[in-house]
């Protein structure tokens, strides 16, 4: 059994039961409520560092009741990779970058997914149902796939082609929207009644903030629970942020974390789709929503997040920012950082790349603080992005006319 004790409302703190299929309450997310005491009774350093190299390594932070119940590919530990080459471009000492793209189906969506779809499983859900900017929709079919559900993805038409293509590869019904994954949530909610799925659109069920969490306890077990000091992390609906920040807290509760100091969270968002930024600029809590959204970002192309005020309440407790990029900024960086470090970079994370170098020109973050910044999936999955910014190929030469 699992230490869950309640779910709980994230607006006004209503208590709800977990046993039960749960989405949003007054329209806005739950959290997941653990018996921290009892976890932290169960659980120990040693014992997590002799398990598994996955997320099921933090179970007894998970929501999962039965581990047979999991959707599980080998999900999580993910590597944390110091980077110095991109860090003294970028005017850093302590640069590390937590590498996503290596998860199961090419992006950091695994995590969530994997959690949502589990909890789906082991409360009785046959059908799933997912609104996608792109990678969700991907990780959704391909654990839906795992333990048998049928699966339904709703994708704007301009979503990335692999995108596309891998929710159909991994057997699910894929269908092309013309709008923005706003418009494809109205599509899911419209069917629920009529088809009678389970709708896993982002925070409108409790558990994918569970599965993003893990990002946090992973990265504070790689950082030997002693955590860096700034964290960027490219927001589009905001589930990792949010999670990591109450990953932390869980830690911090539990008294595992060395220090009291918790990292200044930095939500980074492209300039074509940033309502968080906007928001968080003129101090608001809540977002408007963000008009004619386009970024070649696809996974930061939200321009209405549910969650956006606690987004905004990680950031500020944090002592963090919101920002943006430029989109030129963000694919300009994604192209170098890859070719710096050999890592596969997304354009989101390049998003966190502008800002990055941002924030340490205006001397907002220091040369010597430990800097961690989130590459959540891999570039090869943006075949058109890549496409556009490839270079003339050259055709082998009669290398002897080369001279030495
Ligand atoms: C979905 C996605 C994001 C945004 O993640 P959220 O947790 O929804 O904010 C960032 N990068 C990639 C590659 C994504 O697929």
């Amino acid at each position: 059994m699992s230490f869950v004790t309640h779910l709980e409302s994230a607006i006004d703190g209503t208590h709800l039961p977990h046993d039960q299929l749960q989405t949003l309450h007054d329209g806005r997310p739950l959290w997941v409520r653990y018996d921290l005491d009892a976890v932290a009774g169960t659980m120990s350093k040693e014992k997590v560092a002799s398990r598994e190299p996955t997320m099921w390594r933090y179970e007894e932070l998970l929501p999962v009741d039965d581990a047979n119940k999991r959707a599980s590919l080998g999900e999580g530990m993910s590597p944390m990779l110091r980077c110095d080459r991109l860090g003294s471009a970028i005017g850093l000492h302590n640069l590390w970058v937590k590498d996503e793209s290596q998860l199961p189906t090419g992006s950091f969506k695994s995590r969530g997914l994997s959690m949502a779809v589990s909890r789906a499983n082991e409360l009785g859900v046959t059908r799933l149902a997912i609104p996608t900017a792109g990678n969700a929709g991907g990780a959704m079919a391909a654990y839906g796939a795992r333990v048998g559900m049928e699966s339904y993805v709703f994708m704007p038409t301009d979503t990335p082609i692999v995108n596309q293509a891998e929710a159909a590869w991994y057997g699910a019904t894929a269908y092309l929207v013309d709008g923005l994954i706003n418009d494809c949530g109205a599509v899911v909610r419209d069917g629920t009644p009529h088809m009678n799925w389970f709708d896993v659109s982002t925070l409108k069920e409790p558990y994918r903030i569970e599965g993003k969490k893990t990002m946090g306890l992973e990265l504070a077990e790689q950082f030997d629970w002693d955590l860096p000091d700034v964290i960027l992390y490219p927001t589009g609906g905001g589930t990792g942020l949010i999670g990591m920040w109450k990953a932390f807290a869980e830690l911090a509760e539990m008294g595992w974390l060395s220090s009291s100091n918790l990292p200044r969270m930095i939500s980074c968002q492209a300039a074509g789709c940033a309502p968080i930024s906007t928001a968080w600029e003129q101090g608001d809590r809540f977002a408007d929503p963000f008009p004619n959204a386009a970024t070649a970002a696809s996974g930061l192309r939200v321009p209405v997040a549910v969650g956006d005020f606690m987004i905004i309440d990680a950031v500020n407790e944090s002592g963090g920012q919101a920002r943006s990029a430029e989109e030129d900024e963000l694919l300009t960086w994604a192209q170098r950082a890859s070719a710096l470090e050999g890592i596969s970079f997304a354009p989101e994370a390049g998003a966190c790349l502008g800002v990055l170098e941002q924030l340490v020109a205006e001397g907002a973050i220091g040369r010597e603080e430990r800097v961690v910044v989130f590459n959540t999936g891999a570039a090869q999955k943006y075949i058109e992005v890549i496409s556009s910014r490839l270079p003339t190929l050259e055709t082998p030469v009669d290398w002897a006319s080369f001279g030495s």
